[in-house]
């Protein structure tokens, strides 16, 4: 992985405590291309046991890929929910919100569901986000740089918005294309 991408916390986290899932199946990624990435998802009106599921669901898949965040859409669940951990320990957030954003940061950003691709993105460099945790308990993340970029790009995902909507036009128009002729097997898979 390069340097600068987004990376995952050790591998041997995921066999511990109670993330010691990993016997059964992790839920696949799902990739650019799939509608679920595209669409607004729902707000949770209430912080059922089927979501604490989802949660940890959400946790062994994001920790198996391995990467930093993951939101519901990404494995096919349209709910406002997402879990991080940027090796500062593991983060819900439950119908979160951008509350405060501030400055500005070029960072090489990478998603799960665009494997293998960067792109230097600049985004807000501090953020503020807002929502509840597995308890459905208020709670508030904020973080310059990694934190700050991955709340965003959390949230972005439940708003029905990839990193690609995040790129000037002329680059969009290029990285479309290329993923396009990748789909086809036109291109080499670029790692
Ligand atoms: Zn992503």
């Amino acid at each position: 992985m390069r340097p600068g991408s987004l990376p995952g916390p050790p591998r041997p986290y995921l066999w511990s405590g109670r993330y010691a899932r990993s016997v059964m199946a992790v839920f696949p990624i799902r990739t650019f291309g799939d509608p679920v990435l595209r669409a607004v998802a729902e707000p949770i009106d209430e912080v059922t046991s089927a979501i604490e599921r989802l949660i940890d669901d959400m946790f062994e898949a994001m920790y198996d890929a391995p990467g930093v965040g993951l939101a519901a859409p990404q494995i096919g669940i349209s709910k406002r929910l997402f879990v991080a951990d940027i090796g500062e320990g593991p983060i819900v957030m439950i119908n979160p919100e951008l509350v405060e954003t501030a400055g500005q940061w070029e960072y090489d950003e990478g998603c799960l569901s665009v494997p293998g691709r960067f792109w230097s993105i600049e985004r807000p460099g501090f953020a503020r986000a807002r929502g509840l945790d597995r308890s459905g308990v208020e709670v508030e993340h904020a973080g310059e740089e990694l934190m700050g970029r991955v709340l965003q790009h959390e949230i972005d995902h439940l708003d029905g918005t990839l990193l690609l909507g995040r790129l000037t036009r002329r680059v969009r128009k290029q990285a479309l294309r290329e993923l396009r002729e990748e789909a086809l097997g036109l291109r080499p898979v670029e790692l």
